[in-house]
């Protein structure tokens, strides 16, 4: 079980694992959105996800079209994004310790110069070809 919550506190979420892989995305709406130069998303199945507290307090925004990213109204956390069984979870709301690593950064074409990277991760311009997704996780 995986349970995570907004700066506030008021925004609870959970939901049965298991983590699969967490990604670096460098791209401009993630810059925007988590303030920082990158977000570290946790990717997982959505099966048994569920907002836990405060979902009167859960805000959308259409970053792009069809695309709504969540935060809370109240501290402006990003919060997770269920698309179908999929799901997306800003890594820094995470209260629950996961073991999983980053495996990929995506978008690197959109990251400022002086955000130098120092592992040894694949690093894609914008998102991965289809083929990156069909090997297994790197260890
Ligand atoms: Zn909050
Ligand atoms: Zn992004």
């Amino acid at each position: 079980m995986l349970k995570g919550s907004c700066l506030c506190g008021s925004i609870k979420y959970a939901l049965n694992g298991p983590p699969l892989f967490l990604s670096y995305c460098h791209c401009s709406l993630c810059q925007k959105a988590s303030g920082s130069v990158m977000l570290a998303a946790l990717h997982t199945g959505s099966s048994g996800f569920q907002w836990i507290g405060g979902e009167q307090y859960l805000n959308a925004y259409e970053s792009t079209p069809g695309i709504e990213r969540f935060f809370c109204a109240r501290c402006g956390s990003n919060m997770p994004v269920v698309r179908g069984a999929h799901i997306t979870i800003p890594a820094g709301t995470l209260d629950t310790k996961v073991g999983v690593k980053p495996v990929v950064h995506v978008y690197c074409a959109s990251k400022p110069a002086w955000d130098e990277l120092s592992d040894t991760l694949p690093r894609f311009a914008g998102l991965p070809p289809e083929s990156f997704w069909s090997k297994p996780n790197p260890e």
